[in-house]
């Protein structure tokens, strides 16, 4: 995998099968978005990107030209783009909580509401966890002061959509600092 096979033309070709991705900078160094590594190198060949970091030893190209692998690209023109938030639902709690209930850390499928709806509570990010069925009933509705059932960890809001898309890679070298300005790596790795 170390060398894709770019056609020299201004049509680019690369592997399907490649499952990587790039980080992708605004032109102020601000989280954009993220692509393919496809995409990036189209932008890197149109001249519309520089990489800020690549990938240790490996390089894609062609006869004619060669870039080395770009684990982070950046746009050379900003690009506006309006905050956009991740929308509460029950999947994308799953995944923030890795489908792994927050009371005992085995698998779980269902939400738990923190404090229960019955008693006031509110579906929003911090109130809402990823609960195993088992703790889920066991909970019922108390507390998890009540119930004496610790969580693992602070539920809170994600920091922005691809965080949920693609957060496994987030962990690559060098994206974090880019990705999770306000928040420390334990958190950007395992999401609070
Ligand atoms: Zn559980």
């Amino acid at each position: 995998m170390a060398y894709i096979l770019i056609s020299a033309a201004s049509d680019i070709i690369i592997k399907k099968d490649m499952k990587t991705y790039v980080l992708v900078l605004n032109a102020s160094y601000e989280f954009l978005n993220i692509a393919t590594l496809e995409r990036a190198v189209k932008l890197l060949y149109k001249g519309k990107a520089e990489i800020v970091e690549a990938v240790d030893g490996k390089e894609i190209g062609s006869p004619s030209f060669k870039f080395k692998m770009p684990s982070i690209i950046r746009m050379l023109y900003f690009i506006f783009r309006p905050h956009r938030d991740v929308a509460l639902t029950k999947k994308n709690i799953l995944l923030r909580d890795d489908h792994k209930c927050q009371y005992c850390s085995r698998e779980g499928d269902t939400i738990d509401h923190i404090v229960p709806k019955s008693r006031g509570g509110e579906d929003t990010w911090e109130n809402c966890v990823c609960s195993c069925i088992n703790c889920n009933t066991r909970k019922n509705n108390r507390t998890p002061e009540e119930a004496n059932m610790k969580l693992l960890k602070k539920p809170r809001k994600p920091v922005y959509i691809p965080w949920i898309l693609i957060k496994r890679d987030a962990s690559k070298v060098g994206w974090a600092k880019y990705l999770f300005w306000n928040i420390n790596i334990e958190e950007a790795v395992e999401p609070a």
